[in-house]
């Protein structure tokens, strides 16, 4: 597969190039220059196994990968899933796809457990000896992710710098409980736009760089413009929509609509793409917190990011640049050029405006706030007995808004599991307690609903990183871990 840039003035020749780079010369993001059109057979969708499907889906994409290459990679990553790896939860005419059965309990399990493997087969391929430092800053699900992900992969070592204020107990303790030879967990004195900032001047200090070289490694990152962070996130709409037709909940062919919880716009783009390649798939449901800059876009066509930031009880949406959304205008313009001067105006002054708002004709938006959600939060559990997260919470709600005037079937994308916002859940469910820990008590007692046994687990595992840096040290405490 050859890559074009979102901003049209930058190729990858090869899915190992795409991967390997990131992100375009031109600061665009890449996309395959060609989509496939993917269908299923009865006996396949009578047959199939999850990873099936992400064998099927990901080669159509990543062609260039050797299909061998490519089922060990998809087999290891999700060795580390529950055996049931998508559980689907009907909720009168919703289906929840229970997105957080990886070993860090959030749907980026599902992407950052196969892309070090796959980065590891480009470094394989490109006869690149060196190693790969992978650096990534962190405010919750990305860094535990990024963490599993890498451990023990060849050839990589992975740096998560998360902030020392700013992060739940539970967040923290599921990085530096991690103990792989290449794996690294930084606290940074400060809040998360401090370690972010601070990790961002390091990727141009010439210094460092030639510093990492004479250690044997190259620099890179693990934020979700990767593409290869991006394609098996398609494989489990595909996967839940074809579950179901063997059930014989929805036929063949039948039109849903999906509500995701959003942030980056990673989630959604990759359900948008399933749609673009066949899965019949009727409106995306754009759903966000009370930080609703995605709505307004979507509503009015000016993206403004010229805003306040709200800090909500739903964390990992908290986000006022989406990145992914550069990839939606690229398939929905269709102008390279005009995406490129967008993105410019965006850097420049902080928003744009598109004036033909018939791209988002196959897209709705809803935002709802922290009271709201964790109200949702105490509704479904009283009326179905079931226990969904704070993101989660504000995708059911936009289903359940845009529900209202159709009996179409709606998937909704549950992103996180409900003990990993213990305090937010228990506060929806009218629970009182002092912290995280007695959240998760007082949750399981009321509900009657186990704890599952990794997170119990994790909860009794010793922390064992325990290395704290100021920020303008992040480069030094790189250094001294990798030891030439
Ligand atoms: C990352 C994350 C999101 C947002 O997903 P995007 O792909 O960035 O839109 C939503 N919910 C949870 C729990 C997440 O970790």
């Amino acid at each position: 597969m050859e890559y074009i840039s979102t901003r049209g003035c930058s190729t990858a020749p090869s899915t190992f190039d795409a991967l390997l780079q990131g992100l375009g010369e031109d600061g665009g993001l890449f996309v395959p220059k060609s989509l496939p059109h993917l269908t299923f057979t009865a006996d396949e969708i009578n047959h199939f196994t999850y990873q099936d499907y992400a064998n099927k889906i990901i080669s159509a994409f990543f062609d260039d990968i050797d299909k061998q290459a490519l089922a060990l990679a998809i087999r290891q990553a999700y060795s580390t899933f529950d055996k049931e790896m998508l559980p689907i939860q009907k909720l009168k005419n919703s289906y929840v796809l229970e997105l957080y059965h990886g070993a860090t309990f959030a749907f980026k399990d599902f992407a950052l457990a196969l892309l070090p493997r796959l980065i590891s087969l480009a470094l394989k391929e490109k006869g690149i000896t060196k190693k790969l430092a992978v650096l990534t800053a962190t405010s919750g699900d990305t860094g535990s992710a990024a963490l599993r992900g890498f451990n023990n992969v060849d050839q990589t070592a992975i740096f998560v710098f998360y902030p020392t204020r700013g992060i739940s107990a539970i967040q923290k303790k599921q990085m530096t409980t991690i103990n792989g030879t290449n794996t690294f967990a930084i606290g940074v004195e400060g809040n998360f736009d401090d370690a972010q900032k601070a990790l961002k001047k390091i990727f141009t200090n010439q210094s460092f760089k030639k510093e990492l070289s004479n250690r044997g490694y190259l620099l890179s990152s693990a934020n979700s413009i990767n593409i290869g962070r991006l394609v098996p996130q398609i494989v489990y709409y595909y996967y839940a929509y074809y579950q179901l037709v063997k059930q014989g909940e929805i036929k063949k062919g039948e039109e849903i609509s999906i509500s995701v919880p959003t942030g980056n716009f990673g989630n959604i783009l990759a359900a948008f793409l399933a749609k673009k390649t066949g899965l019949p798939i009727n409106n995306l449901i754009c759903a966000s917190n009370k930080n609703n800059i995605l709505t307004d876009f979507i509503h009015t066509g000016v993206y403004n990011a010229n805003r306040p930031f709200y800090q909500t009880n739903s964390p990992s949406m908290d986000i006022l640049i989406s990145s992914n959304l550069e990839r939606f205008l690229y398939y929905t313009l269709k102008n390279p050029a005009q995406v490129k001067e967008l993105m410019d105006t965006l850097q420049k002054q902080g928003s744009y405006t598109i004036e033909n708002l018939s791209l988002f004709h196959d897209v709705k938006a809803y935002s709802f706030d922290d009271e709201q959600t964790l109200k949702a939060i105490g509704q479904v559990y009283r009326q179905y007995n079931y226990l969904i997260d704070t993101h989660t919470a504000v995708g059911f709600l936009a289903a359940q808004a845009y529900g209202q005037n159709s009996n179409e079937k709606t998937f909704i994308a549950a992103t996180a599991s409900p003990y990993k916002f213990p305090t937010a859940v228990a506060k929806g469910l009218g629970l009182v307690a002092k912290d995280e820990m007695e959240s998760l008590e007082k949750i399981e007692a009321a509900t009657g609903q186990k704890l599952p046994l990794a997170f119990k687990n994790l909860l009794r595992q010793k922390e064992t990183q325990k290395k704290v840096t100021n920020k303008e040290d992040i480069a030094q405490s790189i250094l001294e871990v990798l030891i030439p």
